[in-house]
């Protein structure tokens, strides 16, 4: 009964149906957007092995989680290990310190895009350095930005994404900030016009440029979620994160 639940949702061609709007939008965007084509993150959170083995069949390679336990079981199951050997790992949930080991230590992590306090920016930069004693690769970060202001949203505040951003990338060296991240206030209507979240992130996205000296093409924008990762991307988004579009409805998680 549960497998028959589950085989109704075609990742498959969920994961083609995103790559194709993904492509259109990116191709019909203004002229003025010159950030590169977005990367599909595919938000696998509570959705079972087998999903995340099927959309790796066909190519994707980038998945998002947002629990740390959930991170931690995927990254050590024994089929994705065998099945899906260059599997990426987002993290995208709320970090805490007591869990930053934990995470860390997960097989094929990719990037944590949830960096929101220089404690656990410098947290993160300590335990990476003892975990990666050979293999010295940064570990990719995005500083996470709280743009709708809302309390129970985690995030800096924009005024704030400068001096993490610079922190992290001049003193921080066991980390690459790659660029910001965002989740945004749910449920914009967008008849009332552009998403004011997405203008606030593009507006840290230029500072945090101007301020550093970056090239702007070079630095990540992480926005767009099932509902509205084509506003995302005609704003200049280059990392999408995408879940129930692509694997169904999650049941709620119990508190
Ligand atoms: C769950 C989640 C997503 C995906 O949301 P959908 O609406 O299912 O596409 C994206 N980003 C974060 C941080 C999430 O927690």
């Amino acid at each position: 009964m549960i497998k028959r639940i589950m085989t109704d949702v075609d990742v498959k061609a969920g994961i083609n149906l995103i790559l194709k709007k993904i492509d259109e939008t990116y191709a019909n965007r203004s002229k003025e957007i010159t950030s590169r084509k977005p990367l599909l993150v595919a938000v696998s959170k509570t959705k079972p092995a087998e999903m995340i083995i099927d959309a790796y069949s066909i190519g994707q390679r980038h998945f998002g989680e947002n629990y740390v336990q959930e991170l931690i079981e995927k990254g050590a199951n024994e089929q994705i290990l065998t099945q899906c050997p260059d599997i990426c790992w987002h993290f995208i949930g709320h970090l805490q310190k007591n869990k930053i080991n934990k995470v860390l230590n997960t097989p094929n992590l990719y990037m944590i895009e949830t960096v929101d306090s220089q404690k656990i920016a410098e947290s993160l930069n300590s335990a990476w350095e003892r975990i990666q004693k050979e293999n010295k690769q940064p570990l990719r970060v995005l500083v996470q930005v709280n743009t709708s202001g809302e309390e129970e949203k985690n995030g800096v505040t924009p005024s704030e994404a400068i001096g993490l951003y610079k922190h992290i990338s001049e003193n921080l060296k066991n980390l690459q900030v790659d660029g910001l991240m965002t989740i945004g206030k749910f449920g914009h209507d967008y008849a009332t016009g552009p998403n004011p979240d997405f203008i606030t992130l593009m507006e840290c996205h230029r500072k945090v440029c101007e301020e550093l000296k970056l090239d702007p093409s070079a630095v990540e924008v992480s926005m767009g979620m099932s509902d509205d990762f084509d506003k995302a991307i005609e704003m200049g988004s280059t990392i999408v994160r995408v879940g129930s579009s692509i694997f169904g409805h999650r049941a709620k998680k119990n508190a």
